[in-house]
């Protein structure tokens, strides 16, 4: 088969490396121009980690990354509201690994054997044509290919071109991510701070302690350009020691600030025909819950299962099959995290205080919700 795989990120470089494995060639195309953006910080639940075992990849992943033994929700003060151990799902389960992006990613490319990649290269036309799909590059040039895989992340070229345009889940909040040297002030923990208007995390990593300090896009909050650093600090003044810290230890250079927009989609469809989306393309993930790698690594190691038991002439029947098994699981884990993102982003005071109270008579798998009860769910 050729098969086009869309986006070299998580999702399409986990699959790549899956079907080199089983001695499928892909292609991969990736708008990036390479692989040393600085990123952001992932925690990988072992729903995700464990598809590196199909690559053996595994154990060099564990020896770089940080285990997440504890996480902590402070209030707008800064004031402890709840501490969890992570142990009785690590023990059950598997650890919670944290590491960059990057870092993923170029483990993955490890992976990918002689697999190609050219890189600063988007696709401008899809025609679907019989048993092929005609893709038009952005360097002018054409191919046909008997399946394209659509890995191109949340605003996913290949989804508006074959499904038009898709509902976005817009939170109405964004955030400022920053690294910074840290890891031995919240060692193997990763604090939040679920404030009034705003919110705080840290995540240590092995390259640092990633920085996420989001808050509703109003007025100049998302505003690029100079002098944002100190309108980050404005904003989250008073919010206690640790995010003094954090404050303290910004970049001292603007441009090394990175602002997300926290959104999300849903693809009413897939599939269609020949094309597929896979990961954050088919339903695109909040960071709430630390979870849409995890997501995009499990649907990759299911697209691949099915990919590796057809033929060119079949395909579509394998990418059907691909979809049964991963919709309902992703989208109500989807759900979950966009209920943890209500949770999360409260402006009313008196929301933030019932809300404070609560957390503090919540289990983490109740808080968790359907992804503590994916892990014991075959995929
Ligand atoms: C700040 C932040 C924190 C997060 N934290 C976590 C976390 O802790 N744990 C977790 O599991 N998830 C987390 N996520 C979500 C997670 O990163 C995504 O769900 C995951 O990367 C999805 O994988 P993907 O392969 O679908 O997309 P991506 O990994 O985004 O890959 C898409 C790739 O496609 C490329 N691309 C885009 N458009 C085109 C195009 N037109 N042509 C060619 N290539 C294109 C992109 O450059 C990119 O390389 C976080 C996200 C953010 C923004």
């Amino acid at each position: 088969m050729r098969i086009l795989i869309v986006g070299a990120g998580i999702g399409g470089m986990t699959l790549a490396a899956l079907l080199d494995r089983r001695d499928v060639a892909t292609r991969l195309v990736e708008r990036a121009p390479n692989f040393n953006h600085a990123g952001y910080m992932l925690g990988l639940w072992s729903l995700g980690s464990r598809v590196l075992h199909g690559l053996s990849l595994y154990e060099r992943f564990a020896t770089e990354c940080i285990e997440g033994k504890h996480y902590e929700v402070r209030d707008n003060h800064g004031e402890l509201v709840k501490h969890w151990s992570m142990a009785p799902i690590v023990e059950r389960f598997g650890p919670v690994l944290s590491c960059t992006r990057p870092q993923l990613v170029k483990l993955l490319y490890d992976g990918l054997g002689d697999t190609e990649i050219r890189f600063n290269t988007e696709i401008e036309a899809l025609e679907q044509d019989g048993d092929e799909v005609e893709v038009t590059f952005s360097d002018g040039s054409r191919e046909t290919f008997d399946l394209v895989v659509g890995a191109d992340g949340l605003h996913s070229r290949v989804r508006s071109l074959i499904f038009g345009e898709q509902p976005y889940f817009h939170t109405g909040w964004g955030g400022w991510v920053w690294w910074a040297d840290l890891t031995s002030v919240t060692p193997e923990t990763f604090v939040e701070h679920w404030g009034v208007g705003r919110f705080v995390g840290a995540y240590p990593t092995s390259h640092g302690t990633g920085i996420f300090a989001g808050a509703p896009c109003k007025g100049d909050f998302d505003q690029p350009g100079k002098g944002r650093r100190q309108r980050v600090r404005d904003r989250f003044a008073g919010m206690g020691r640790f995010v003094d810290t954090f404050l303290d230890a910004m970049p001292h250079d603007d441009a090394e600030l990175f602002f997300w927009n926290l959104s999300d989609v849903r693809s009413a469809e897939w599939t269609r025909g020949r094309v597929v989306l896979l990961g954050d393309a088919a339903a695109g993930f909040l960071p709430t819950a630390g979870i849409g790698a995890s997501m995009a690594m499990e649907s990759a190691a299911v697209l691949a299962d099915e990919l590796s038991r057809t033929n060119a002439r079949f395909v579509e029947r394998a990418l059907s099959l691909y979809v049964k098994r991963r919709r309902s699981r992703v989208e109500s884990i989807q759900d979950d995290s966009r209920r943890l993102a209500r949770t999360m982003f409260v402006k009313s005071s008196t929301v933030a205080h019932i809300r404070d109270l609560a957390t503090k008579f919540y289990s983490l798998e109740r808080l968790a919700g359907s992804i503590a009860k994916a892990f014991d769910e075959p995929i």
